[in-house]
């Protein structure tokens, strides 16, 4: 399985490479999903940019509570 280094963080434990998940076809053959894998944390992501990007903060603004 190739792995690939990348400029970019894995959001979740810091890795800096990612592995393409291979999967079975119905035909026995090995194939690559499409999807990717941490080398760290072992996750599995849909795309590259789903691996390194930061999830969505939740949006705290409610420094006052008026009202
Ligand atoms: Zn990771």
């Amino acid at each position: 399985m190739s792995t690939y280094k990348t400029m970019y963080k894995c959001r979740d434990c810091g890795a800096t490479s990612y592995q393409s998940v291979i999967g079975r076809a119905q035909n026995g053959a090995l194939l690559a999903t499409g999807q990717y894998r941490c080398t760290g944390c072992r996750n599995v992501f849909s795309s590259i940019r789903e691996w390194w990007q930061p999830k969505r903060m939740p949006e705290t603004y409610s420094h006052s509570t008026f009202g």
